[in-house]
């Protein structure tokens, strides 16, 4: 692409970090990298009624989480600071006045009152509810006289009544409005502030945005936008409007179905590069089969060309299953190290901090069953626990009793306390022998000692568990277990 590609991410901060929005951002973040161009984040602020505290902070721990950095924006600045709508308003206000002087918008004087009539009489005719343009052919002498009675005044852009409004858009092809049908839209309100409308357009353009990416339900937004441009003798970006994300019953993603803030996926032990590349998956495929890549292949393919028109599903299964791929492919020491925090939240705290050699011991063992950060604590307390809590009875295998179990653990701690080394391979050798020398089929035995040394019917690997739980451990616990069954029920 020729020209200089510069993509904004225009978040309102009205909520928190929702998925769809920030699916948005990773697509834009995508075809800036992928293009050597910039990404820059506006804060688009002006609605004051609907600002919620502590949303700028979260969309952007949503994004630094993710890895999408911005090269302009909240933070790093840039160019055309500053970057929050909320301390742009004279620049909106400049437009709207030359708006007005040229002709292309004008004040409305109409009251409240005025257009709930209006809209009260629409409704009941049942045609489309639209301001009735009252404003728009007042004389200059009622002008006059509705300024000098003080009332508040809103800024209306004067939209043609006849021909269409085209726009060619990257994803959905040609898109074309009739003008008479739509609205002359408010861009300057009673307060001063923009709507969203005025402060987005000036903002593009004076950012020097080339391409908007943004979700489909901004796509009524682009005649007027276009027109804006018109008016203001500015050129346009180009336009690529993002499908819908659907829940499984294909309405529009919401709470409905389950989480839908981004933080709230990381509360839940997602790692962020599998959310990443889930929500790649949102709308755009490399081809038709491969699901999990790494980011670098993410950004060398990248196009606009493999965007689907058609509403994206969003599959919690198969979130869930990605995340369980991530998690396996990482590195030992890093699944341990994002483990630890979830880990010490979960962990009763005087078990905490925990100790960082035993938790790389851990972390491999648990690799292959965790699906989710957040099972950390629960998939491996008893590693930390000094007292496990288990019914003794679970001690007692299949055709066992409680003798012969006394009787196996017995063995099992003569042979654990005086092996001459404490590593899985020569554990496993002694006690397979110990083993055959009782009589006791491996599952039997083995079934007995995990219980012992873990609580649990079901663990890792055993002998693997018994060396990262170390000689003092076990033997202890296999001496607790030899208590309970001796006192029996
Ligand atoms: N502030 C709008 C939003 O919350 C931006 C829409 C656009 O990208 O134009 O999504």
């Amino acid at each position: 692409m020729a020209e200089p590609i510069r993509v904004r991410y225009a978040p309102s901060p009205t909520g928190q970090p929702h998925l769809g929005n920030i699916r948005t951002a990773l697509f834009n973040w995508l075809f800036a990298r992928r293009h050597g161009g910039k990404f820059i984040l506006r804060v688009e602020d002006t609605d004051q009624d609907r600002l919620v505290p502590g949303s700028v902070e979260a969309v952007l721990e949503a994004l630094e989480w993710l890895g999408l950095d911005w090269d302009e924006g909240p933070g790093v600045g840039g160019p055309h600071a500053p970057y929050f709508q909320s301390q742009r308003l004279g620049l909106y206000r400049e437009a709207a006045e030359r708006l007005v002087e040229q002709g292309n918008a004008y004040r409305c004087y109409c009251t409240v009152d005025r257009l709930a009539q209006i809209r009260a009489e629409q409704q009941r005719q049942k045609v489309p509810l639209r301001y009735d343009r009252h404003c728009r052919s007042l004389t200059s002498r009622e002008q006059r006289e509705l300024e000098d009675a003080g009332g508040p005044w809103v800024v209306r852009f004067r939209m043609p009544t006849s021909g269409t409004t085209t726009v060619h858009d990257l994803i959905r092809g040609e898109v074309a409005w009739q003008n008479e049908l739509l609205d002359d839209f408010i861009i300057l309100k009673s307060d001063g502030f923009p709507t969203y409308h005025l402060a987005n357009a000036t903002d593009d353009h004076l950012m020097e945005i080339s391409h908007v990416l943004r979700a489909e339900e901004w796509l009524p937004s682009v005649p007027r936008h276009l027109q804006l441009y018109q008016a203001l003798g500015f050129a346009a970006p180009q336009f690529a409007h993002l499908p819908m994300i659907l829940g499984p019953d294909r309405a529009k993603l919401s709470k409905r179905h389950g989480a839908t803030s981004v933080l709230e996926y990381r509360e839940a032990g997602y790692l962020p590069e599998a959310l990443r590349n889930f929500m790649l998956l949102l709308g755009w495929s490399l081809d038709d089969k491969t699901e999990v890549m790494p980011l670098e292949t993410m950004v060398a393919n990248f196009s606009l060309d493999r965007v689907v028109r058609s509403g994206a599903i969003f599959d919690r299964e198969k979130l869930l299953w990605m995340n369980g791929v991530y998690l396996r492919q990482l590195s030992s020491p890093e699944l341990a190290k994002r483990m630890r925090s979830f880990l010490e939240r979960g962990l009763p705290t005087d078990l905490t901090p925990v100790d960082q050699d035993y938790l790389l011991g851990i972390a491999p063992l648990v690799q292959e069953r965790i699906k989710l950060l957040s099972e950390a604590a629960d998939l491996t307390s008893y590693f930390f626990l000094s007292e496990l809590d288990y019914d003794p009875a679970t001690l007692v295998q299949r055709d066992m009793d409680r003798e012969r179990t006394l009787a196996a653990l017995q063995r099992a701690q003569a042979e654990l306390s005086s092996a001459p080394v404490f590593e899985h391979q020569p554990l496993e050798e002694l006690l397979r022998g110990a083993g055959a020398d009782l009589g006791l089929p491996p599952r039997q035995f083995f079934g007995a000692l995990r219980v012992a040394a873990t609580g649990r019917t079901a663990s890792p690997p055993l002998f693997h568990t018994l060396e990262v739980l170390g000689r003092k451990r076990v033997l202890h616990r296999i001496q607790s277990a030899i208590q309970r069954l001796a006192q029996g029920p």
